[in-house]
């Protein structure tokens, strides 16, 4: 167990500087927990499809982040030192909820904390300036989840996009119905295990690479479709006897997707959108694919506070999802560059980086 004797005076960290493309690799002081601040060791950080619009600073980034802070929001740590009202056991394995929410608005004194509307985000630059990309990290005990069973670092941090796909399923409803999931991308991967954990009947995953379909067949998934090849619709007319499919969770962000989805939606049917959609949405037809429809549609914005967190942990310690599956590339913070071409190149699903080497 680390003791505060063993935390160095200097550590190695990503930083976002200005708002221009790439990382400085440097060296910064270890910060000091204040108040109800935690200092944590962080044991692995994973990269996030949005963690390239960061990189890149792309126009979305300009949305969702702000300079300068230290990118990461997928983190598992252990606690190496508390502020002087923290309460948290030096030692204990912790996930970082990085929707810092305030506790004061409606939304959180409704039970809706990840969409508090002053939410900080951690690793954005939102009301912090630390995510983990960084050998150690200061959070607000308050925005840190405490491990109790027993999970590994990577499944730790894996428990942030877990628990997107989570969130979204959950919603979904699917016990004992047909599940599309369109993108398998980690989180389109992860929502169709757990589509499956919670009991639906058939769970089909869609996309344009067959790397990717294959990642699917390997998590379970009992029905894949290649939309290059295939035309999406006909296929869910067929294996649904022309019904149409009564649940959809759009985890692609690909507007052309999201806007045909409703055209074989059974009537009645839920829709859940995952996957960030940049381009304007628009339906051909909203009589027959929309009104007369009676669809429900739901989006999600991060995990439930922490009901997510509770949940996912039981799934993952009980083995039904096996989060190794999605993990496709392995690298040292010191090939940060490495990692994250490895991420534009979009060959990888998951990345994960072990921030002290
Ligand atoms: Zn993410
Ligand atoms: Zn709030």
């Amino acid at each position: 167990m680390a003791s505060t004797a063993d935390i160095p005076k200097t550590m190695k960290a990503l930083l976002k500087e200005t708002e221009t493309e790439s990382y400085v690799y440097t060296q910064m002081p270890v910060p000091e927990p204040e108040k109800d601040e935690v200092l944590i060791k962080v044991d692995v950080v994973s990269i996030c499809g949005s963690d390239i619009a960061l990189y890149k600073w792309s126009e979305m980034a300009r949305v969702i982040a702000t300079v300068p802070f230290i990118p990461g929001h997928e983190t598992a740590g252990t606690v190496v030192k508390c502020g002087p009202d923290a309460t948290m056991k030096i030692g204990s394995r912790v996930g970082v909820e990085n929707h810092f929410y305030c506790g004061d608005c409606y939304q959180c004194n409704n039970g809706m904390k990840e969409i508090c509307i002053n939410m900080g985000q951690y690793g954005h630059g939102r009301k912090t300036m630390h995510g983990g990309c960084s050998e150690y990290s200061i959070v607000s005990q308050k925005y840190l989840y405490e491990i109790t069973q027993d999970l590994n670092a990577e499944e730790i941090t894996m428990l942030e996009p877990l628990g997107v796909a989570h969130n979204g399923v959950e919603r979904l409803k699917v016990k004992d119905e047909d599940v599309l999931v369109i993108g398998c991308g980690p989180v389109g991967l992860l929502a169709q295990r757990v589509a499956k954990v919670m009991g639906a009947k058939r769970v089909i995953g869609a996309d344009i690479e067959e790397w990717k379909l294959k990642l699917a067949k390997d998590i379970g998934t009992d029905i894949v479709i290649n939309t290059k090849e295939k035309d999406i619709k006909e296929v869910i007319m067929e294996i649904t006897s022309g019904t149409g499919i009564g649940r959809i969770c759009e985890c692609s962000g690909n507007a052309t997707m999201l806007n045909s989805c409703f055209s074989y939606l059974r009537k009645g049917g839920r829709v859940v959108l995952i996957g960030l959609t940049k381009q304007p949405l628009h339906v051909e037809h909203p009589l027959p694919d929309i009104m007369f429809k009676c669809l429900t549609i739901k989006t999600v914005h991060g995990r439930r506070i922490y009901h997510t967190w509770e949940a996912l942990e039981k799934m993952v310690a009980d083995k039904e999802v096996d989060v190794d599956k999605v993990i496709t590339h392995r690298f040292p913070m010191s090939q940060y560059e490495e990692a994250f071409k490895t991420l534009f190149s979009g060959s990888a699903c998951k990345i994960v980086m072990d921030p002290s080497k």
